[in-house]
């Protein structure tokens, strides 16, 4: 039977492949070589048949069917009974015409329609302090599954501070609470790679449905689709589509809506409709909680392992920039030790960590400063150091002051003279100047958070 047959295709395609794919077809009937089998949509069929016909018709011919093809179709409503009474398979559950998420990270990624789901990646596994309790709760709230009250939710922040893990979290816990939910994860990349699959298969209404018919969808790193013109507008047709019908959306990037260059307005705009949260810059607590987060779990895969008071103190201190970086450290360091059987002290972090530890030490200086402020305004780097007065220049040069200030522990004299032998009581001016402008100007809040977040990695 089609029923036990099908299981034990769960060891050749695994189990999430087999829940998506395998698990909601059903086979209809066995006409010599051929079996039909009956799929949700074309576009699902057509995944089911280019990836997994193999599969299938070894285990049909390993249970002693004669095999040779395979056909997939969609159900119709005039479909004669006879023929499905005549399917060898009992009756299947519902239809899922939506792929159920996998549950961990596959090696071919943008092979799987759907997307991948990080099963670490949970709200228990989520270290919260200061520069996330924000989108935390955001997330968490949304998590919840209760009425839609902020749509989109819009998490930004720099790279490695947790946005696709507090996404991956979300979904988790809405399917944990509400199996029946659909629930699309996937990457703006994703996205756009669909899309043009669809195009290209001449499957855009399949696609349409699929993406117009989910409960909660989500786009990690929209900033991809940016300048991409047919799948901005694609996107933003499923994005009205889903708000229309009061769906949840939850969008990433890498910074705020408005700072997305070649993003259409009219997707800026919609946006910013909801709950717009940031993940700052991880601070030293932060990043001491997560590693010893971290350093828990591996004690319990290293039983036995000795990891001295204060190193943990150590990595959160100089390794600054991104909580990936602090993870991959860490997991050398465990792997390096116990592959040697020492303790983990200060000096054989020092030493197995040489090259991470000095790429993070690399000081921001101030002339990255100057070049990003100058990019950001676009104006031209020798305008940052020379004398014009022009508001359009001065203003940016300002920044520029303000931020070396802020961001490197450079006195005002040497500031000043990496502006172009400017006095000392000039950037002091110019200091002044941002921070009073600061507390009336949002759109010079938004430069400045930006152009702290490049700056800082
Ligand atoms: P992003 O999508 O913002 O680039 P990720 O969500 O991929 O970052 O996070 C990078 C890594 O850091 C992941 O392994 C994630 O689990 C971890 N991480 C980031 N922030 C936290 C946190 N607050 N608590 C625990 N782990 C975190
Ligand atoms: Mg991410």
């Amino acid at each position: 039977a089609w029923g036990k047959l099908r299981e034990e295709l769960i060891k050749r395609v695994g189990r999430n492949n087999y829940t998506t794919w395998i698990e909601p077809i059903r086979l209809a009937e066995l006409r010599g070589p051929l079996a039909r089998f009956e799929v949700p949509t074309t576009f699902f069929g057509d995944w089911v048949s280019r990836n997994f016909s193999d599969h299938i018709l070894h285990q049909l011919n390993a249970s002693g069917q004669d095999v040779s093809r395979l056909e997939f179709f969609v159900p119709t409503v005039s479909q004669p009974r006879a023929v499905r009474a005549a399917a060898s398979a009992p009756a299947p559950g519902p239809a899922k015409p939506l792929p159920r998420l996998a549950q961990r990270r596959a090696a071919n990624d943008d092979e799987l329609p759907g997307a991948t789901l990080d099963a670490r990646f949970t709200f228990d596994s989520f270290v919260v302090g200061k520069p996330n309790e924000l989108a935390h709760a955001a997330a968490r709230r949304v998590a919840e599954g209760g009425p839609v009250t902020f749509n989109p939710l819009f998490l930004y922040g720099g790279v490695g501070l947790g946005k696709t893990h507090l996404m991956h979290a979300i979904a988790h816990e809405l399917q944990a609470r509400q199996p029946e939910l659909r629930v699309l994860y996937l990457s703006a990349e994703q996205f756009m790679y669909r899309f043009v699959q669809a195009l290209r298969d001449k499957q855009i209404m399949d696609f349409k449905e699929i993406f117009r018919s989910v409960d909660v969808l989500m786009v990690d790193d929209v900033q991809f689709i940016a300048g991409k013109d047919s799948t901005q507008e694609e996107f933003f047709h499923t994005f009205n589509a889903l708000v229309d019908q009061n769906k949840q959306i939850i969008i990433s990037a890498d910074r705020a809506p408005g700072e997305i260059k070649d993003l259409e307005d009219r997707i800026k705009s919609r946006l910013q409709c909801g709950l717009v949260v940031d993940l700052h810059p991880t601070d030293y607590e932060l990043r001491l909680g997560i590693l010893q987060q971290k350093a828990e779990f591996y004690r319990q895969q290293y039983p036995g392992l000795q990891i001295a008071n204060g190193v943990l103190a150590f990595l959160a201190h100089r390794i600054t920039t991104n909580v990936r970086v602090l993870e991959g450290a860490l997991t050398r360091l465990f792997a390096f030790a116990s592959l040697v059987g020492r303790e983990i002290t200060l000096e054989l972090a020092q030493d197995c960590l040489a090259d991470i530890l000095r790429a993070s030490d690399r000081k921001l200086t101030i002339e990255e400063i100057q070049r990003k402020v100058a990019e950001h305004y676009n104006i031209r780097l020798s305008d940052m150091i020379g004398p014009k007065r022009l508001r359009n220049i001065a203003r940016p040069r300002q920044v520029a002051m303000y931020l070396a200030k802020q961001l490197t522990p450079r006195s005002l004299p040497e500031i000043g003279r990496r502006f172009g032998g400017r006095d000392h009581t000039t950037i002091m001016h110019g200091v002044r100047k941002i921070e009073e402008l600061m507390a009336t100007d949002s759109q010079l809040n938004d430069d400045l958070n930006l152009l702290k977040r490049l700056l800082q990695g």
